[in-house]
This record gives structure tokens, C-alpha cells and sequence, in this order.
């Protein structure tokens, strides 16, 4: 994270978000009278939802007559622990903490616009505060068992203006089996076309073998470098120059990790890289 550059990019995202809205203003009202006449309408507005979990990962969901509205509660199948896997957003969005200890748990819910919501309940912690930014792809909580829940599992849940619909992934409507392993979904969330390329500031920066400050030194930027990013995760917390930070960006051609901290972008949490 760095703000070298924060005026010219804050002035570019002003003038962005400006014609963005001029351009997407009267889509909510659109949106929500076609959402009456018919499920194409309906479907050309949704926002192109992934995942809730990250990239790669297959779990396996189910639909029980208990249930909410038209949620399916998934959990991993792929070997992996459901518990503690990263909670990511299926759309970009507005994040909003909820916390609902006899029901939902702490949950997150995302405000896509146009009447979208998704809700994603059962967190064992946040990742990010109430009125945040996120984008499609971003780690937004932690996988567990908090509120009325059995076991980690994510509840997730596609809202078109207070009303769960039938979930939608990547195009594709999801079926509502009663039982887990009959179906699957394999994530593509946050898989960021194999990362990004990013360029470092700062000199004799230390690349370790992990995310965290006692990792051993594999490696030294002696000043600015052209990087490639192939996935980034949560690790020490680092604080320099000024800033905070405990994302930690790994490095394809360096075989290490550097804190994100001296990765030349203003995110703390860089844009279409994938989550280690
Ligand atoms: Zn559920």
C-alpha cells in the first residue's frame, strides 16, 4: 500500500465514479420494474456473481426445508477445512457488518446496487469494517460457526430487493439438492487471470519465505522492481513509512513474499489477485 500517487488516483476515480453515475443512475428503478415482468429481465440485471470462497476450492452445498428464504449452505470438499477458509465477495459492493447471535451470527452483507444484496452468514470474524469497498474477489470475513449453526459452513444467500432468489453463479443457476456431495461448485473467485504485475517502491526491501516477519530472507529488492503478484494473504501486521499493513504479496519471480506495504498501489488488499 502506498499513496504516492493517491491525488492523481483519487482525482481519476472522482471523474470515474462521476460518469459511472451519470452513466448507471436511472438502472435501479429499471432494474426493479423489470424484475416484475419477467426472469430475463430480471437475470440481464444481476450483477456476474462467483463464489464465496476462494479460487480453485471445490465445496459441496445443500438446501434444507428449514432454510431461509432460497440459501444454500456450503462447506468444503476438496480436503481442505471449512473452518477459517477465507469469505469472499461474489460481486463488488458496499460491505456491511450484522451480527444476529440467535440466528445469522456475524454476518456480512454486500449491497451490489440495483436492488442486489448478498448475505453471507456464520463469520468467525470480519475482514473488513461496516461501509467498505469491496471488490468481486475480496476476502470480506472468515469461515465459521458463529449465530444457530451446527458447524462451519458458509450460508449464502442472492437478494433482489429483500427477496432470496434462486442463486446464480457465474451465469449458471445452481441447483437445490436436500443433501451435501451431489452437487459441487469449484471457485473461480479471485483467481485474477494468475495475478498481477505491480512495481515495488522502496530499497533493500526483504523477501521472505512466508507472510510474516520472522520467515527467513530468501531474497532483497535493492530498489523499485517490476513484480509479478501470484496470490497475496494475511500475515504479520508491518508498519513503515507511515503505514499499516498485514497483507503480504507473493512474488513469482523473487520465490517469496513482501508486505503489500511496498507494493506501489493505494489498496492495502491488491485488485484481482488471488488469495493465497
Ligand atoms: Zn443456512
Amino acid at each position: 500500500m502506498h499513496y504516492r500517487r493517491s491525488r492523481t488516483v483519487s482525482l481519476l476515480v472522482a471523474v470515474v465514479a462521476t460518469i459511472g453515475a451519470l452513466l448507471t443512475a436511472p438502472a435501479p428503478a429499471h432494474a426493479a420494474s423489470a424484475s416484475a415482468s419477467g426472469d430475463g429481465a430480471r437475470l440481464a440485471a444481476a450483477p456476474n456473481f462467483r463464489a464465496p470462497f476462494p479460487c480453485g476450492q471445490k465445496w459441496t452445498y445443500s438446501h434444507h426445508s428449514a432454510e431461509v428464504r432460497r440459501a444454500l449452505d456450503f462447506v468444503r470438499a476438496d480436503g481442505g477445512s471449512t473452518a477459517g477458509t477465507p469469505v469472499l465477495a461474489s460481486a463488488s459492493g458496499t460491505a456491511t457488518r450484522m451480527s444476529q447471535p440467535s440466528g445469522a451470527g456475524n454476518y456480512i452483507v454486500i449491497d451490489h446496487g440495483g436492488g442486489w444484496k448478498t448475505y453471507y452468514f456464520h463469520l468467525a470474524s470480519y475482514s473488513v469494517p461496516s461501509g467498505a469497498a469491496v471488490s468481486q474477489g475480496q476476502q470480506i470475513g472468515v469461515t465459521g460457526s458463529t449465530g444457530h449453526s451446527s458447524g462451519a459452513h458458509i450460508h449464502y444467500e442472492q437478494l433482489l430487493n429483500g427477496v432470496g432468489q434462486n442463486i446464480v453463479i457465474g451465469g449458471a443457476g445452481l441447483p437445490y439438492p436436500s443433501q451435501y456431495h451431489q452437487s459441487y461448485l469449484t471457485s473461480d473467485n479471485g483467481c485474477g487471470g494468475g495475478g498481477g504485475d505491480f512495481r515495488t517502491w522502496g530499497s533493500d526491501i526483504r523477501v521472505r519465505a512466508d507472510a510474516y516477519l520472522n520467515s527467513p530472507v530468501v531474497g532483497v529488492l535493492p530498489g523499485p522492481t517490476n513484480v509479478t503478484v501470484v496470490c497475496q494473504k494475511q500475515g504479520s501486521t508491518v508498519t513503515a513509512e507511515g503505514y499499516t499493513n498485514n497483507w503480504w504479496s507473493k512474488l513469482r519471480d523473487q520465490g517469496g513474499f513482501i508486505s503489500n506495504i511496498y507494493v506501489d498501489h493505494p489498496a492495502a488488499q491488491l485488485p484481482g489477485v488471488p488469495i493465497c
